[in-house]
């Protein structure tokens, strides 16, 4: 018999992949087994699965930093997900690495997060400190194995137990939270893969905050001066009398810059500790997908300079502090009257406590739903306008 196209794929990763590669013929499957397809790797599937998924389709009205009001062409948490996917693509393919998997990990990555972003986490978290906590990693697990809806008797996205894993950061598994369905089985470090996720997205963030920030005026280039990365790429690049172009070419530059240090350094850091399966990287005692010291600390007092500069400017705080109410008082209308929240929440969440469900609900909404239906059950303006 002819062998299918998936089986050739799973060929193709045979010759192309490093030894401590994932391999789709290799996936330790799903909780619920399937048959396979005959024309996408186990791997795709998931990709696939997470590209259909409504929690995908929300990313594109969630906050990266900008909430909506700022303008239309800043990230949002849709345009962030596929510049990591970009990046991530990248460096998977330099380095070796299943290219497919880490692509599946990066566009669900960030399913978890609330509404308006990092503060949005912040308030739920501490809404729920008695009942578990919020954390957006755990939630984006939470959406893929149990809250999206796909197949008759199955809950969740039913994806691989390799993607699952990559979806979480930090090994420790929930102490109090609910999660309905066998927690994936973790090792002491996640996989090259999951690695590859986590280290693109914060390239990918670094630098269209910074982008983002210089767009909307509130970072400026003189500012970016103190930086010693941005100092670098500014010192080497052409001049041009459009700072726009200067822009943009010094964000390209350090996008690249960045990249190609992790995957010089990582490649390094492979050959020198002898790593020869996807076991002994989940073994080792440190993460094997790193920037070289000069870069990490290059990207370090960026990273400062963002959050003391832009995260924590006087205007986007005040922002935060809106989109904290909004949610603060979206969780009190819901808590003291359950039956305001739609009638299918509380069919799908048996077993579930109350103030999980009324989690669940919150962080699924996008940020203009959010501000919708604050103004439905609480008769108020948008304190976000009111802010602005
Ligand atoms: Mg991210």
């Amino acid at each position: 018999m002819k062998a299918s196209v998936r089986e050739a794929l799973e060929k193709g990763e045979d010759r192309r992949l490093e030894p401590w590669a994932l391999r789709a013929s290799r996936s330790r499957g799903r909780l619920h087994p399937e048959p396979e397809h005959a024309y996408r790797t186990a791997f795709q599937r998931d990709r696939d699965r997470i590209i259909h998924s409504t929690a995908f389709r929300r990313l594109q009205y969630k906050t990266q930093v900008f909430i909506r009001h700022e303008g239309d062409h800043f990230r949002n948490r849709l345009t962030h997900t596929l510049e990591v996917s970009q990046i991530a693509r990248t460096v998977a393919r330099a380095l070796g690495a299943n290219e497919d998997l880490t692509e599946a990990i990066v566009l669900a990555h960030d399913l978890g997060h609330t509404p308006f972003g990092h503060s949005g986490e912040r308030v739920l978290h501490r809404l729920l400190r008695d009942h578990g906590g919020f954390e957006h990693n755990r939630q984006s697990l939470r959406i893929v194995d149990f809250l999206e809806i796909r197949a008759e008797g199955i809950r969740g996205l039913n994806l691989t137990h390799e993607t699952r894993h990559g979806l979480l950061k930090h090994g420790a598994p929930p102490t109090r939270t609910e999660h309905p369905v066998p927690w994936p089985e973790m090792s002491r470090a996640p996989s090259v893969e999951a690695q590859i996720a986590d280290a693109s997205d914060e390239i990918a963030y670094n630098n269209h905050d910074t982008d983002d920030g210089l767009r909307s005026g509130l970072l400026t280039p003189d500012q970016l001066q103190e930086v010693g990365l941005w100092r670098e790429v500014r010192r080497v690049l052409p001049h041009a009398d459009d700072p726009r172009i200067l822009q943009r070419e010094a964000i390209r530059a350090l996008i690249d810059r960045m990249v190609t240090d992790l995957i010089e350094t990582t490649r390094d850091r492979i050959a020198g500790c002898g790593v020869e399966s996807p076991e002994n990287v989940g073994d080792s005692e440190e993460r094997l997908v790193q920037f070289s010291d000069e870069m990490h600390e290059g990207k370090r007092e960026l990273a400062r300079f963002l959050r003391e500069k832009l995260y924590e400017h006087p205007r986007v705080l005040d922002i935060s502090a809106g989109a904290g109410q909004v949610l603060s008082e979206l969780w009190a209308a819901y808590r003291e009257d359950p039956s305001r929240l739609p009638d299918h929440i509380g069919d799908e969440a048996s077993g579930e406590s109350p103030e999980r469900v009324t989690a669940d609900y919150i962080a699924g909404m996008t940020d203009r739903f959010a501000v919708e239906e604050h103004r439905r059950l609480l008769g108020l303006r948008d304190p976000l306008i009111l802010l602005g």
